[in-house]
């Protein structure tokens, strides 16, 4: 087992590494806490940077996954009684990549992810505890059950409350936005004017997110500012929601009323202060456990891929493990920094006062859509390999 490199943690970063590591022929074994994978969770949208990676792992992967999700032809942002405030046609997009960005349910993408992994690199029910250098510079990775293995290397793929990050960059810390989310899944139709649509509603108080995941059913965010750690009252959220909403569009509320109470999760919305580093010696973050960013741009995700795709590379083309992970992290740095700083900015624009709304309104609508364009063309483009 000295061989292989243990990757911690089996999200959307995990197991897009298992799956480019199988691809490039790199030994290694995939360690994830959960016993086993559930359809559970709310959607979540994968643009085109990341459909690229999937299509470069085995194009019938990333088939599967499109027809498992629904793909836009529009993104919009609208204010609270959705008229557009920034409408951007994505044919374009289509014309460039070959297809558009897309949302799918995160439980589904998982399960789909997993199918394609060789079954036998992936150990499923093991925590993470601890690692114990050995005086070679191999290490020996404890987990929770009391049980070890030895690895020459680690990738850390879980998560923002990554322990593996916890042990090797002790003073990492997570940013409370000052902001709390709902997601749901709603049984709803949202017809052929909208179904194809990726949608934003920004009010002043509120932020409310819509797309259709497949055939009648409808993904749903919807963002508050608030004090951290708060619990729900169950039987009462539901009501709690829909007079939030009272306000806006009619559809809003609609979606959350048809929405099963076991289908709306809340948790509080954090990212992390950027790192110095995200490796040292034989070990290596990436995903959230590296550069965890508010989901204001739909792109934590999408950077947790493109790192799979990026290390394998890296450390299919490198001598060392060291100097494939120092690589990899002068590469990557740049553009993850940008979009965890402009993630939270926008955080911040997307819920505020009047006289704020009128200015990002105002700066949003007159914004030229060449400039836009560039932007996401930056944004979803592959430079290396
Ligand atoms: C509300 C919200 C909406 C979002 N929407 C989008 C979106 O539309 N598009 C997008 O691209 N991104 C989105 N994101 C961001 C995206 O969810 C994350 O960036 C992405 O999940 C990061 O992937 P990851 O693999 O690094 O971490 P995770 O997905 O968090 O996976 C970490 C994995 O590690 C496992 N793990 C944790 N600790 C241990 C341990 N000790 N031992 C073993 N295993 C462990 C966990 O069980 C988990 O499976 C959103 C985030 C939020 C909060």
């Amino acid at each position: 087992m000295v061989n292989t490199i243990a990757i911690i943690g089996g999200g959307i970063g995990g197991f897009v590494t298992a799956l480019s590591f199988d691809k490039l022929n790199i030994p290694y074994t995939l360690y994830e806490r959960a016993a086993c994978l559930k359809v559970v969770g709310a959607g979540i949208w994968l643009s085109p940077n990341a459909l690229q990676v999937l299509e470069w792992i085995n194009p019938e992967l990333l088939k599967e996954i499109q027809d498992s999700g629904n793909s836009f032809n529009r993104i919009l942002v609208a204010n609270h009684k959705l008229k557009p405030i920034s409408d951007s046609d994505q044919k374009f997009v289509r014309e460039k990549f070959g297809y558009t960005t897309m949302a799918i349910h995160r439980g589904k993408l998982q399960q789909i992810l997993y199918k394609y992994i060789k079954q036998e690199n992936i150990v499923l029910d093991k925590t993470f505890k601890e690692y114990v250098q050995n005086s070679d510079k191999s290490l020996k990775v404890n987990f929770t059950d009391g049980t070890s293995i030895q690895t020459k290397s680690i990738i850390g793929a879980d998560g923002i409350h990554s322990c593996v990050r916890k042990q090797l960059f002790p003073n990492s810390k997570i940013r409370y936005t000052g902001q709390t989310c709902w997601r749901g899944i709603s049984d709803y139709n949202l017809g052929s004017e909208l179904e194809s649509v990726g949608f934003t509603l920004w009010g002043q108080k509120f932020q409310f997110g819509i797309s259709k995941i497949s055939e009648g059913k409808v993904y749903w965010f919807a963002v508050k500012l608030s004090e951290p750690n708060l619990k729900d009252d169950k039987e009462n959220l539901k009501n709690k929601l829909t007079n939030m909403f009272s306000g806006y569009h009619p559809l809003v509320n609609d979606l959350i009323k048809n929405t099963s109470i076991d289908n709306i999760i809340r948790g509080d919305l954090s990212d992390l202060e950027l790192l110095q580093k995200w490796n040292s010696q034989n070990i290596c973050l990436i995903g959230d456990a590296a550069h965890s960013m508010t989901p204001d741009l739909g792109q934590g995700g999408a950077q947790a891929i493109e790192d799979a795709f990026y290390i394998a590379h890296f450390i299919k083309e490198s001598n060392t493990l060291e100097t494939a992970y120092d690589d990899f992290y002068a590469y990557r740095k740049s553009k993850v920094e940008k979009l965890v700083k402009q993630s939270r900015i926008t955080s911040k624009i997307a819920i505020t006062n009047r006289f704020g709304e009128i200015i990002r309104n105002f700066i949003l609508k007159y914004t030229p859509e060449k400039y836009m364009k560039k932007q996401m063309v930056e944004l979803y483009q592959l430079d290396k390999w």
